[in-house]
């Protein structure tokens, strides 16, 4: 069969058209994994850093949550451990946990006693008394067990002692009737003063002064019982028995705001 021009023109343009799409098709996917590559790239990226963001933000969430979590359950524990520490305080002598108590601005530190007080509920509060006594029977004026078990022996218990260092110490709760003020009278003319005050002890030897601390707890430990309870008295012992009580020994009331 002789070669013609047609034939030869056919074969070219079939040869062309074929290697047209082949290339067409070649270049299609060239770009498609080229296109694909740039994008899986830029999605990983971005996809690292949504997660890095996300992981910063859970992980700070999460332990803001833990922690706010944390805080409120050894909040509740605590509570609910007072709650019970106040109920059974005949059978457990002293305890010894933290409590931050929920105004949060002050930190009191349960001790609770089962003598020097008279169990009771619902009664009425309106008046502080501050007092200060020491260990006169060991060595160390200021130790804080020689100092409880004087009161022990003595069959007394104030609600809160405070330290020289400042902190507070809970002996009786606040419903509970201490003995610690004994006879004596308020300025209103009311007699049996257990019976409305809280009891405050403030470690301190006759001679000696208050520390800053003392004063900067006894402040607190005030603002804090004023929060509670409307307060219309915060008197010395010596106010409520002059004659009979001298303590609290030293005590400048001008460092403190009533
Ligand atoms: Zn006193």
């Amino acid at each position: 069969m002789p070669f013609n021009k047609k034939t030869i023109l056919i074969t070219i343009l079939s040869i062309l058209i074929l290697g047209g799409l082949f290339c067409f098709v070649y270049f299609k996917k060239s770009v498609k994994i080229v296109s694909r590559n740039t994008e899986g790239v830029e999605s990983v990226e971005n996809d690292k850093n949504v997660q890095v963001v996300q992981a910063t933000k859970s992980v700070d969430g999460d332990i803001n949550n833990k922690k706010a979590k944390s805080v409120e359950n050894v909040q509740n524990v605590e509570d609910v451990k007072d709650e019970k520490k106040v109920e059974s305080d005949k059978t457990k002598m002293v305890s010894q946990n933290s409590v931050i108590d929920n105004s949060g601005e002050i930190k009191i530190k349960n001790k609770l006693v089962n003598w020097g007080f008279t169990e009771s509920s619902g009664r009425k509060i309106d008046t502080i008394i501050l007092h200060s006594s020491y260990d006169a029977l060991g060595d160390n004026p200021y130790d804080l067990e020689g100092l409880i078990a004087e009161y022990k022996q003595y069959g007394v218990a104030p609600h809160y002692l405070i330290d020289r260092k400042g902190k507070v110490y809970r002996l009786v709760a606040d419903k509970n009737i201490a003995w610690h003020a004994g006879a004596g009278q308020t300025p209103d003319g009311r007699k049996n003063v257990n019976n409305f005050s809280i009891g405050v002890e403030i470690m301190n030897t006759k001679t000696d002064n208050y520390t800053k601390k003392q004063y900067q707890a006894t402040q607190d430990l005030i603002d804090y019982l004023k929060k509670k309870y409307k307060i219309n008295y915060i008197l010395g012992h010596n106010e409520i028995a002059p004659g009979r009580k001298t303590d609290p020994w030293n005590f400048e009331w001008d460092k403190i705001r009533k």
